[in-house]
């Protein structure tokens, strides 16, 4: 299987395209020929999440042997890394609704699933490209993204990690993951302004070509953790295959059952794999792509119309606060009937102007597969006080946007009877404020505290990997302006080659 780019015919292995993740004319690699209807409950039933695993897999990474991809996924997926034997567990809300809990790795956010395994395809593709620098990845995080990839990749020989988030957006609790990361390959750090800005400032310098120059000549390679890598993507699809299994195993659904995803989405990039999902022969209806009050693609799947000039709000849902999704190239490339030259314009138009619009012959033709939704932060925190009280199940932040958006549409009566699940992106106790907030709770000046509170209430302990953050140390406090990521990029450089 080779990869194509979404804007023109350049075309590489899956390894290089692992290794230098955008492609070089500045669009998404996809599969250069997708695999269609290849998967079937027949062939998926009784198979373990790690078998699933390589059963998609092997669709994608065909550079590597069959005992290559087992052995990557056996170490990205065990006890170890995940606190559930199935890995992504399906809990029952009633008969009609499922949520998909994405948030059993070690960072307690669904970014654990792609980056566990990223990491092992990462360095083998190295291998096999025969590259010698140390590889640098630069990431711009929105919160989990962050120290997802900074657990993956700490202390993993020939690597390095940096990671830069917004001082302004994220939540208490993912700003204490990243300061208190421990690792002797990372450094973290805060920059002033929001994760748009992190992000467009981090790719100025990735695509700098004096300060690639500069890393060239000390040994070090740039690479990405970001959700544009198809390192990111591909993992991603597994779980919606595996739901699929479970909610025919659990009677749920029938074989060959159709049923919708509410995915809430800021990078496009889970939602993105539902529709592989779909495409590979999953049976989805619709996805439905569940937003905070940045709606920009809410607005998109309403209007055709994609325009990013607008407001930009910090919300109680900051992996969602994002108004350049940066793998909506890749759904617009199907929704061009894979035409690279239509997206490439697309992309023009949205770079010149912030805006780009589809056909409405277009809009609707890609409304049978997806549809929009959007609550705000008043509304969310109503869902997840009303769960709780209703159902004993607390949610995320995230997931309640995604709930908040499935019980409009169960209103309207747009599910027509079929079994919607909600893809539960991160762990609740990520965001101690929203919680004590939504619960009517008293929030203390440290999280920590306002975790105590919420759990002697609720009864859910809290997961390991928080009881065991409060009493790491600090290692990064430091913020620094937008104009000083280069310098702060160029200095760990120099780090790296003094090490090797
Ligand atoms: C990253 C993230 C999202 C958004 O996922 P995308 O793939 O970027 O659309 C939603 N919720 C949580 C908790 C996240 O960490």
């Amino acid at each position: 299987m080779n990869f194509r780019s979404t804007r023109s015919d350049e075309c590489v292995s899956p390894s290089y395209a692992l290794l230098h993740g955008l492609a070089a004319d500045g669009g998404l690699y996809v599969p250069e020929a997708f695999p269609e209807d290849v998967l079937s409950y027949k062939a998926l039933s009784g198979k373990s999440y790690q078998d699933i695993a390589e059963t998609v897999l092997a669709h994608f990474f065909t550079n590597f042997t069959a005992e290559e991809r087992k052995a990557m996924i056996a170490s990205a997926y065990n006890d170890e890394t995940f606190r559930d034997p199935d890995i992504v567990p399906l809990h029952s809300i009633d008969t009609d609704l499922s949520v998909a809990e994405l948030f059993h790795g070690r960072t307690l956010a669904f970014k654990d699933l792609a980056l566990s395994l990223f990491p092992y395809l990462l360095t083998a593709a190295k291998k096999q490209e025969q590259e010698q620098r140390e590889i640098l990845i630069l990431t711009a995080t929105s919160g989990d993204t962050g120290k997802a990839a900074l657990e993956g990749f700490k202390d993993v020989p020939g690597t390095n990690i940096m990671v830069f988030y917004p001082s302004e957006g994220v939540s208490p609790m993912q700003m204490q993951q990243m300061q208190k990361q421990e690792g002797d390959n990372v450094r973290v750090s805060a920059i002033h302004g929001n994760f748009d800005d992190a992000q467009s400032f981090l790719k100025r310098v990735f695509t700098n070509p004096d300060v690639n120059a500069y890393a060239n000549d000390k040994g070090v390679l740039f690479s990405s953790a970001n959700s544009i890598n198809i390192g990111r993507l591909f993992p991603q699809i597994v779980y919606y295959v595996s739901t699929y299994v479970t909610l025919v195993d659990n009677g749920a659904i029938s074989e060959g059952e159709t049923f919708d995803v509410i995915v809430p989405t800021g990078n496009f990039g889970n939602i993105l794999a539902g529709y592989f999902a779909k495409k590979m022969g999953i049976p989805i209806g619709k996805l439905i792509c569940a937003s905070n009050k940045n709606k920009v693609l809410a607005d998109f799947f309403e209007t055709g119309v994609y325009d990013m000039n607008r407001d930009f709000y910090t919300t109680d849902s900051p992996s969602m606060d994002i108004l350049l999704s940066s793998n909506f190239e890749r759904f617009l490339f199907y929704a061009a009937g894979e035409d690279a030259k239509k997206v490439d314009q697309w992309e023009k138009d949205l770079l010149e102007t912030g805006t780009m619009r589809v056909t409405p012959e277009e809009l609707q033709a890609l409304r049978k597969d997806f549809e929009g939704g959007w609550i705000g932060d008043e509304e969310t925190e109503a869902v997840i006080n009303h769960v709780y009280n209703d159902f004993g199940y607390l949610l995320d932040p995230h997931t309640a946007v995604a709930y908040g958006v499935g019980m409009n549409r169960h209103r309207l009566g747009l599910d027509e009877g079929r079994h919607t699940v909600i893809m539960a992106t991160a762990h609740p106790y990520k965001f101690p404020p929203v919680i004590s907030a939504a619960l009517a709770l008293r929030e203390s000046a440290d999280p920590f505290d306002t975790l105590v509170d919420i759990s002697s209430v609720t009864g859910i302990a809290l997961p390991k990997p928080l009881a065991d953050l409060k009493h790491k140390p600090v290692c990064f406090d430091e913020s620094i302006d937008k104009e000083a990521m280069k310098q702060a990029v160029l200095s760990f450089v120099d780090a790296i080659s003094s090490k090797a």
